[in-house]
């Protein structure tokens, strides 16, 4: 969990985490941020800079409402985003948002990423749900997520993205990168004539172990 960390660790974390989003493709240019909840407050990236460059005193300490209390950069543009999931789900102490190409290509055709074909997706993202397009950056943006987070880890983001969430950053940075391999599996396996889908009896297993092992 979050809060067993110094505040120290938490920023070398998140721009490790920026590193590797970056060095994966998952974010390109300026795209994508990160954040973490504090005893007080949530520290997060900040606008405007490349996620595979960030250094700890570039991060910025934003309080419930997205208002800067430290940092002498400005906050990322999509805090709203992140603070809407910290508000909704009590049990999520790290997001990340990104723009990882094949999970965003579902999020184009606006479907809910298929489920009942991987086991590993099954345990680590379960079900995948598509937002409704609202403008980036916007409080209207951030409640598109809001009826989606109730058992889920990732959402993509209709026309822009994906964001993923979990207890700490390692899980939340795990998922994103699952939810991308996932889509690109999904994508290579579709000209295939002969895939073969989960039993309903093997889906139920899994979900009952997804259950215990990510705790929603
Ligand atoms: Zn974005």
């Amino acid at each position: 969990m979050s809060e067993s960390k110094t505040e120290s660790e938490l920023r070398a974390e998140i721009c490790e985490i920026g590193r590797r989003l970056y060095n994966r493709g998952l974010c390109s240019g300026i795209d994508g941020n990160i954040s973490v909840r504090l005893n007080q407050g949530f520290l997060c990236t900040p606008a405007g800079m490349c996620k595979g460059f960030l250094t700890p005193e570039d991060l910025c300490i934003v309080d419930k409402d997205g208002v800067l209390l430290t940092g002498s950069r400005a906050r990322t543009s999509e805090i709203l985003l992140h603070l809407e999931i910290f508000r909704v789900r009590q049990d999520v102490d790290a997001v990340i948002h990104s723009h990882p190409p094949c999970a965003t290509a579902f999020a184009i055709s606006g479907r809910d990423l298929p489920q009942g074909i991987l086991a590993e997706a099954e345990v680590l993202l379960g079900r995948v749900p598509t937002s409704r397009y609202a403008m980036p950056g916007t409080s209207e943006f951030a409640q598109t997520v809001t009826d989606l987070l109730e058992g889920s880890s990732a959402i993509l983001l209709a026309n822009h993205g994906a964001v993923t969430f979990g207890r700490d950053l390692h899980e939340a940075w795990a998922v994103s990168e699952s939810l991308e391999n996932y889509a690109r599996i999904l994508l290579l396996a579709a000209p295939l004539q002969d895939n073969r889908p989960l039993t309903a009896e093997d889906q139920a297993r899994l979900a009952a172990f997804r259950k215990q092992y990510m705790g929603c």
